[in-house]
């Protein structure tokens, strides 16, 4: 009988108590116990919650107290040297939470995202260390749900491999050296779970769906070989999720009693596989049909069709119906959001909701052609709410969906050539040789946040707040001014965030209430939804930005955050392409970026640091989502002047493979994030003649230390080592925003500093 499961639940709770607890440990206001007895608590609803939406098989083992990846290194013994003697005692919550957020005397290890998505884990650091068991957390959580609830939960353990390549501190070729010395761990977790009762464990291993080699599957082979004979008693669901297996026969073939696949996030690569292949007669299909990373309501009748489909080539026995992932990446209930428009708030399904649709898709495919009443009333009632955003006017505008439809008459290419609009740009700005600027965001002091705040309740009338952002903006033109810097900005202190100012202002985006996700430890997001056509109204930034312009002679950059950024940090509607909003919300930029240059400003930046996270899993689909990438920033700038200058900025330095599509920008300056990574950059532009003007940023703003002129210095001559002089900015390496005044002012002296005697050391060259 076609069963129901869930693959991991947030940890976070509707009203984020599990980030209370764990800051208010930190903080000392929570003790050791407390803290203890409260996770418990959330723990055990999390489980019953998902007990009473119906779902049969439960994860257990997928809480934490921070991070699952660092559970897993904990829980093996991973603990790198710097953090000390100690006696590797798992349950030490102050090493646990050390190695996540450093201490005195040990730097935190470094976090990176989970695949593609907008979790960070913490990286394990392998080096020369032993790893043992410490602690079988699974066994606990195994025991604890059994214990209190009479739950038979299913444990999940981060698969083996996964762990490995997620982990750093080995050389490629001692990979089968850790294998090895990991293995029987993995095997005594198992065979400590099959004693203590359980009968399936999910091992997560999400990097069958990256591109894998020959040697891997081989690998792959070998573990989960030891592992069923080592564990024979458990039955282990490998589970892969966030794109299609490429090696499908070879994953059907792995020694294990169930494979997890996903059926959302896979481009319809995996049914076609298991369509085409077949599957194991002997294992079981987990088959993630729910989306476990958007917020929408499935089209359940759709997915009825798939799971029907699906069960043409497994018998309804070996068929378990889940989301496509974990729930990590989605907020936890929409039933909470009672601000929000009914109609928009029906067609949302987050954690809670999903749960419920997969328990009504296993009853609906067991039913399927004799469907009880309420089988059917339920699958009605979706079906409607989801229509009812189909059809509701709010969603669409006409101006929108016809530039969308008029796609292929519009400019995606400025005027004229690189090469002739630097001379124009050059002969309107006279800019020195070397021009020092900044990223846009000045200290977001309290005093700013909280007149935002007061605005926002009404305190602060709207006309105070528009003073106030004034005052702002005139004191920060005057310390540029001071400092001597060649390119202004306002200093964004009318924005809380890079899109969340722009959503408000664009038409077709909401914001929830509640709608938050876990992005890394304790820290959480909401992002904006993009439910409707994305369309501009009214301009967002011009008003501050002429303001600030008027109050100098110098160039202020007007401040855009560009369409590939504002795509990828918001939840987007699931009936059009990403491809398509892209294009929508270039569109609404363009008509902002003609307003400004209207309003006479002569520099526009629009940011882009989210580029490099949207790129797909796969290499192979790298080239089309770089294309369209690019094509929607230029369609958002391609229509300014040629002596407009535009501008753009990045938050990474893993820039080498995706160089050719930043150059394709066609942006006339831009800035990267380089300061933490320098040589390795810096390397990258020896055989690549990127020709258009280029900031790497030459401190890092991450840090509240002060650099020296002379380290900027050789940042400046390492950078000019390979860059020309004349196509080179001098700025920070990001915004400033998180950084204190005074700090920011003694930086950006010493930049000006450097700046000036690389002046006068490479005017001398270039004139030589
Ligand atoms: N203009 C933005 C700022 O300075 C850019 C932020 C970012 O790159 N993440 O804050
Ligand atoms: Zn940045």
């Amino acid at each position: 009988m076609v069963h129901s499961a869930n693959l991991g639940y947030p940890r976070i709770g509707r009203g984020r108590e599990w980030k209370k607890a764990l800051e208010q440990f930190w903080a000392g206001q929570l003790g050791e116990d407390e803290l203890h007895a409260q996770l418990k608590t959330i723990r055990l609803g999390h489980l019953r919650k998902q007990q009473e939406a119906g779902i049969e098989s439960i994860p257990v083992g997928d809480f934490t107290y921070y991070d699952h990846v660092l559970d897993t290194a904990v829980m093996f013994g991973l603990i790198p040297e710097r953090f000390g003697v100690h006696d590797g005692d798992a349950a030490d919550l102050s090493l646990y939470y050390a190695l996540a957020r450093g201490n005195q005397a040990a730097a935190a290890c470094e976090m990176t995202k989970w695949f593609n998505t907008n979790y960070h884990y913490i990286v394990p650091e392998l080096n020369e260390l032993t790893p043992r068991l410490t602690r079988n957390r699974l066994t606990e959580a195994y025991r604890e749900a059994k214990d209190e609830l009479g739950i038979d939960g299913r444990p999940v353990l981060l698969g083996l491999y996964t762990f490995l390549k997620l982990s750093k501190g080995y050389a490629e070729s001692e990979t089968d050296q850790w294998i090895d010395a990991l293995l029987p761990l993995y095997a005594q977790v198992l065979r400590e779970l099959e004693a203590e009762g359980a009968d399936w464990v999910q091992i997560d291993e999400p990097v069958l769906c990256t591109t894998l080699s020959e040697a891997d599957y081989g690998r792959l082979q070998r573990i989960y070989g030891v592992i069923r004979q080592e564990a024979p008693g458990v039955r282990i669901l490998l589970q892969t999720y966030f794109e299609a297996v490429d090696g499908y026969e070879a994953v059907a073939a792995l020694p294990v009693h169930g494979i997890g696949l996903d059926f959302v996030h896979d481009g319809g690569r995996n049914l076609e596989a298991v369509l085409k292949f077949g599957f194991p007669a002997d294992k079981v299909l987990g088959a993630g049909i729910v989306d476990g990373r958007g917020i929408w309501r499935s089209d359940l009748e759709g997915k009825l069709g798939t799971l029907e489909r699906i069960s043409e080539r497994v018998d309804a026995d070996r068929l378990i119906v889940q989301p496509s992932c974990s729930l990590l990446h989605v907020p936890v209930s929409a039933e909470q959001e009672t601000g929000l428009d009914d109609v928009l708030r029906g067609a949302l399904a987050f954690a809670d909701e999903k749960l419920g649709e997969v328990a009504l898709l296993a009853r609906g495919i067991r039913e399927r052609g004799s469907e009880s009443e309420a089988v059917r009333e339920a699958l009605e009632a979706s079906r409607r709410k989801r229509q009812a955003l189909q059809q509701s006017p709010s969603r669409s505008r006409s101006e929108a969906l016809q530039g969308i439809a008029d796609l292929a008459t519009q400019p995606f290419a400025r005027a004229s050539s690189f090469a002739s609009r630097r001379e124009t740009q050059q002969a309107r700005w006279q800019l020195p040789l070397l021009p020092t600027t900044t990223i846009g965001s000045f200290p977001q002091t309290a005093e700013v946040r909280s007149a935002r705040h007061q605005w926002r309740k009404g305190a602060l009338s709207e006309q105070q707040y528009v003073g106030f952002i004034q005052e702002q903006i005139k004191r920060w033109i005057d310390i540029q001014t001071d400092l001597g810097l060649d390119v202004l900005v306002h200093g964004e202190f009318e924005r809380t965030d890079m899109v969340e100012f722009f959503g408000e202002k664009l038409a077709g985006f909401a914001f929830t209430a509640n709608g938050w996700v876990q992005s890394y430890g304790s820290r959480c997001v909401k992002p904006p939804i993009i439910f409707g056509d994305v369309e501009l109204d009214t301009p967002m930034t011009v008003e501050e930005t002429v303001y600030a312009q008027s109050l100098t002679e110098l160039p202020v950059k007007g401040m855009l955050t560009g369409p590939i950024t504002i795509l990828n940090w918001s939840f987007v509607r699931d009936d059009l392409s990403r491809e398509e909003v892209a294009y929508q919300i270039a569109l609404a930029l363009r008509k902002e970026v003609e307003a400004l240059e209207a309003a006479g400003i002569g520099m526009i930046q629009v940011d882009e640091p989210a580029i490099r996270e949207g790129l797909p899993l796969k290499r192979e689909q790298w080239p089309h989502y770089l294309n369209w990438a690019v094509r929607a920033f230029r369609l958002a700038t391609a229509t300014v002047k040629d002596e407009t200058q535009i501008h753009t900025h990045m938050c990474y330095s893993e820039f080498n493979e995706i160089i050719d599509a930043i150059s394709a920008l066609d942006a006339d300056v831009i800035s990267i994030e380089t300061s933490r990574s320098h040589g390795e950059l810096i390397a990258s532009f020896e055989n690549k003649t990127y020709d258009k003007g280029i900031g790497l940023g030459v401190y890092d703003i991450h840090s509240p230390r002060i650099p020296a002129v002379g380290e900027m210095e050789a940042m400046i001559d390492r950078a000019l080592r390979v860059l020309a002089p004349e196509q080179f900015w001098i700025n920070p390496d990001c915004g400033l925003k998180t950084r204190r005044e005074e700090e920011t002012v003694l930086a950006l002296r010493n930049m000006v500093e450097a700046t000036k005697s690389a002046r006068a050391k490479y005017a001398v060259q270039a004139n030589a």
